[in-house]
């Protein structure tokens, strides 16, 4: 093995410089592809090197990776489905991977931050040529991640979000932050292939929330997604079709904000068969049945009057929580009551705020919930309705 040609230091200028510039230079490449031989092999050594380097980092941050097929955003292992699984008796024979020996092990689960064996997936190229690119396995890493999209040729907004100023998923997400009157927290960033951005937020460490949110495909906004539990997201520097993924932000992963969460917890726990955007529900909340509005126009509304109600319960001082928990379900029964908001969601959206409150020995969450209860009580008996607006 040659030193000089795999060992470059992997963070000077040079190797990054010459990446880019292969990717950039592809209509140009062909015609001094074969004379630069040697140093297409040697950059895709630091390719290599990078993703590995890439790979331990994520590791050391907490998140969960996994390989993709080179040049592909599909995960690399397992090779086959579930429903194609051979069983060690089976009909398919003995099973060809030894991880499965016991059942089907899917990529969430194989994804690690063990260094051991990040470095033997990331040390070598793949069998059949190509390095595998990383992806980050959002639930397990207790990552939510906003995919904010740009719209393909042609791709026009639907009527809810052809508004001034509206031409993609970042703008969207801007005006929902608008409509909450509330911040995008800054946070680790990475640029997609397409021009998009991945924001990476850190979900609260309190239950196991990253199971309770879905993968959702434009339910909070169009051109917007978002992976949470049983979702992964291609990471930098992965590079497809010649076109990488880019760290824009190198911080730690901050918090994900509230107005956002309420939004998500919303489109997680309401079914919209009629809508064309897709929700992967991840649980049903107190495991009543949906009743209410349907996640939508009006709901984006009450979602700012909520956050404001979280904050109010959240921020409480000894002495005034029960006092501000009932009028924050007083406020959000009233909601309820004017048919802007489903009871079973308001009733879970206040007890998670109150959690912090319990925790503390503040009072027990029955307690918790029977002010809940005579707060909404109280609201429904006195229904406000939100203006919807032009949209609605
Ligand atoms: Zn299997």
């Amino acid at each position: 093995m040659s030193t000089t040609d795999t060992h470059t230091t992997r963070s000077t200028a040079s190797s990054t410089a010459s990446s880019t510039a292969s990717s950039t230079a592809s209509s140009t490449a062909s015609s001094t592809r074969s004379s630069s031989m040697r140093s297409s092999m040697r950059s895709a050594a630091d390719y290599g090197e990078q993703l590995l380097a890439a790979a331990l980092e994520y590791a050391g941050r907490g998140w969960h990776v996994l390989p993709l097929r080179p040049g592909d955003k599909r995960p690399a292992v397992p090779d086959h489905p579930a429903t194609s699984c051979a069983t060690p008796a089976g009909p398919g024979g003995p099973n060809r991977d030894p991880r499965c020996h016991a059942g089907h092990v899917g990529w969430q689960q194989r994804a690690t931050t063990d260094p051991d064996r990040i470095t033997r997936a990331w040390s070598s190229p793949a069998p059949r040529g190509g390095w595998y690119g990383v992806a980050i396995a959002t639930g397990p890493s207790r990552l939510l991640v906003i995919d904010t999209d740009t719209p393909k040729d042609g791709q026009h907004p639907p009527a809810r979000w052809q508004l001034p100023g509206v031409v993609d998923g970042e703008d969207v997400l801007a005006y929902l932050a608008d409509e909450a009157r509330a911040a995008i927290p800054e946070t680790y960033t990475v640029r997609t292939r397409s021009g998009g951005l991945h924001r990476y937020y850190l979900l609260p460490d309190l239950d196991d929330e990253s199971q309770r949110l879905a993968n959702t495909s434009g339910a909070i906004g169009w051109l917007i997604d978002t992976r949470a539990a049983g979702g992964y997201v291609v990471a930098a520097p992965t590079t497809i079709d010649r076109r990488r993924y880019a760290v824009l932000d190198d911080r730690a992963a901050s918090a994900l904000p509230c107005w956002l969460h309420v939004q998500l917890r919303q489109v997680s726990s309401t079914r919209r068969p009629d809508q064309t955007a897709t929700v992967r529900p991840a649980f049903d909340i107190l495991g009543a049945s949906p009743a209410g509005p349907a996640v939508g126009e009006v709901t984006r509304y009450a979602a700012a009057a909520v956050a404001g109600e979280v904050q109010r319960v959240q921020a409480a001082q000894p002495g005034r929580r029960n006092h501000e928990l009932f009028v924050a379900a007083l406020a959000l029964g009233q909601l309820v009551g004017g048919n802007a908001l489903n009871h079973a969601q308001a009733v879970q959206v206040l007890l998670d705020a109150v959690a912090g409150h319990v925790g503390a020995g503040a009072f027990t969450a029955a307690e918790a919930l029977g002010t809940i209860r005579s707060g909404m009580s109280k609201g429904q008996a006195e229904p406000r309705r939100i203006r919807t607006g032009s949209a609605a």
